[in-house]
């Protein structure tokens, strides 16, 4: 019986490379890219900077304002009125979240840039226009009057439109500025240049680590505060100027809050958004905090999907039952609270890519190893129950020539016999023990091929020298029992395989179709070659077999009643074997046959002509 084989871990691997292509291949579709925001959204929830704002105050035009001082037209005027405050109060940097890229009446415009020159660390806005790509931006009086002027470009989500993040730079109509917080933490610093590289940035002693990403400028996550960041009224510090003392040391953004103006969503809003000078505010907080989250490299995320799909092959290569599955569990576990452990450090990890390749890989290895160990099962069970009928069959088969050996050698020994009688004896000791040494080799043989153990040569050989060969070392057979044996026509031909092999083939279905039927009839073998097809037909006039028989005769042991009936001793192998050969050289057996009126064995092969 053969020992239950070790599963091959080979496709424990192949199943992980599969799964890990797949999941790489799912973590970077758009659905992938949403799933990730959500889960940063949530990272973002579960992890609230929850320390108050540094020194940004939201100094707003708000509903009030408006109303108060007639809207939109006397904008100018207010904001005039509103420098004025914000230059006495003292601020460290002031940024006007407005652009003011067209020119309103020259007194206005005079009096608004004569403010803005009251302020000495002032940053203007600029933006983008809409389907051009120019930039939009404060007209030269007002743009005299400024340190700097940045832009206040949004860099919503490609996927669900959400503030996620803001390009520290912008290229547009090839002018590049700088984000608009950026120039106002710069200001607040000590208004030193920026000096740049392609990795980084630097600001007086402070490097802000954003390499340049293509045309993405260099893209900062923003870090929103949890708790909201002060606020003052526009109408509020008008009304009451001694308001502007909150304004101190402060980096004051004046922007729109009012309703009907321009507000993101933010990974942390509700319905109504985010105003932008509050986004820019928070940008800059996150500057200033040095609150840095970084994106995980490619290298990183295919490194650790690589790991995470080659894990469940290594556990379920190695380990067997509930073990494996606890193991597989918890490395799921892992791979789902990667980006949380991560996150604490800064580092932002996406979800979907590393869980899809532990999911996909846990379920693919788990599965081939749950059906690899039922088929394995299933193959020693079979085994096993082949071997008891084995035992059973060798048992019983051998028992006859047995006591017939046992009996004669006791004859011999007890009584005086003739020498005629004494030969006769021998001789029949002679021919039980040759069968049983035959029934012996038989078995064996089966055992091996069933095994593999038995080696198929793969040599050409000519199958007519085969077919004559067979057919004269049954010839004395079929002569012993007066039967005509006639080798028909041998269409020459080669086979590649295993020449021994087929003779004990071919052998078998001749001495077959001696034994089982009467004498004088005839026994015939022709072969013919058609198209890459070899056909040795052996057929005889003798028993034959019904319909159920000729299903069944392929069975190891089995034999029709009508063969026992003949007094032939089979021993119902022979023809398992044959097919088996047959099937080894990529061939296949036909029989047809019919009770008493003979039966005809085909060996279909592939062979040359
Ligand atoms: P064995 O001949 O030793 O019993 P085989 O496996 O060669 O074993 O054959 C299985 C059975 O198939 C035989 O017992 C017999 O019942 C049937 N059989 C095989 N060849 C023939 C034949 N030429 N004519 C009729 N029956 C056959």
């Amino acid at each position: 019986m053969s020992e239950p084989r070790a599963p091959k871990k080979l496709p424990y691997f192949l199943i992980a490379a599969a799964c890990l292509l797949t999941g790489l291949f799912a973590g970077w579709t758009p659905i992938a890219a949403r799933i990730d925001n959500y889960y940063y959204d949530w990272l973002l929830m579960l992890n609230k900077p929850e320390q108050p704002a540094q020194d940004a105050l939201v100094l707003e035009i708000d509903d009030q304002t408006l109303v108060a001082y007639k809207g939109n037209r006397q904008l100018r005027r207010t904001l005039t009125r509103t420098l004025d405050a914000v230059a006495q109060a003292g601020p460290k940097a002031v940024a006007i979240d407005l652009i003011l890229a067209d020119e309103d009446d020259a007194e206005t415009d005079r009096a608004l840039a004569a403010a803005m020159g009251k302020v000495p660390k002032l940053v203007l806005s600029a933006d983008i226009m809409r389907n051009a790509e120019r930039w939009e931006e404060p007209i030269p009086p007002f743009a005299a009057q400024s340190k700097a002027i940045g832009h206040v470009h949004a860099d919503l989500d490609q996927y669900d439109g959400v503030s996620r993040q803001v390009q520290l730079e912008k290229v547009a109509d090839r002018k590049r500025r700088w984000a608009m917080a950026l120039e106002a933490y710069r200001l607040a610093l000590g208004g030193e240049q920026i000096v740049e590289s392609q990795r980084d940035l630097h600001i007086g002693g402070k490097s802000l680590p954003f390499p340049q990403r293509g045309d993405r400028g260099r893209p900062m996550l923003i870090r929103y505060r949890w708790k909201p960041l002060p606020r003052l009224s526009v109408k509020t510090l008008l009304e009451n100027p001694a308001r502007g003392a909150e304004l101190k040391d402060k980096v004051v953004f004046i922007g729109m809050t009012a309703q009907g103006h321009d507000r993101w969503v933010t990974p942390y809003s509700t319905s109504l958004g985010m105003p932008g000078v509050e986004i820019h505010a928070n940008i800059y907080e996150t500057l200033a905090a040095r609150d840095f989250l970084f994106q995980a490299s490619n290298i990183s995320i295919v490194l650790a999907c690589i790991l995470l799909a080659i894990a469940p092959a290594v556990v379920f290569a190695f380990l067997g039952g509930w073990h494996a599955y606890a193991v597989a569990a918890i490395q799921i576990l892992w791979a789902h609270s990667l980006p949380h452990a991560v996150f604490s450090s800064g580092i932002v990890f996406p979800i979907l890519a590393p869980a899809a390749c532990a999911w996909l890989s846990v379920v693919g290895c788990g599965s081939y190893q749950y059906f690899a160990v039922r088929k394995q099962l299933r193959h020693s069970e079979a085994g096993r129950s082949r071997y008891q009928q084995a035992i059973h069959f060798v048992s019983h088969e051998m028992k006859s020539p047995l006591t017939a050996i046992q009996g004669s050698s006791e004859l011999i020994s007890r009584y005086n016999l003739t020498d005629e009688k004494r030969k006769q004896i021998a001789l029949m000791i002679n021919s039980e023990s040759k069968r049983l040494a035959k029934m012996i080799q038989t078995f064996l043989d089966v055992e091996r091929l069933e095994e593999g153990q038995m080696e198929l040569k793969r040599e050409p050989f000519a199958a007519d020298d085969t077919v004559i060969v067979c057919a004269e070392r049954a010839r004395p057979l079929a002569d012993r029992k007066k039967i005509a044996l006639e080798v028909g026509q041998l269409a020459p031909a080669e086979v590649l395989g295993d020449r021994e092999l087929m003779e004990y083939a071919v052998y078998n279905l001749l001495s077959n179709a001696v034994k089982y039927s009467p004498s004088g009839t005839q026994v015939n073998v022709d072969m013919r070659y058609d198209a890459g097809q070899l056909r040795i037909a052996v057929s005889d006039q003798g028993i034959g077999m019904d319909e159920k028989e000729i299903k069944l005769i392929g069975k190891r042991f089995y034999r029709t009643r009508r063969a026992e009936q003949s007094g032939e001793a089979g021993t119902g192998i022979g023809l398992s074997i044959v097919g088996q050969i047959v099937q080894h050289h990529g061939g296949k057996m036909e029989v047809a046959s019919a009770p008493g009126k003979g039966s005809c064995f085909t060996i279909v092969l592939p062979a040359k002509g």
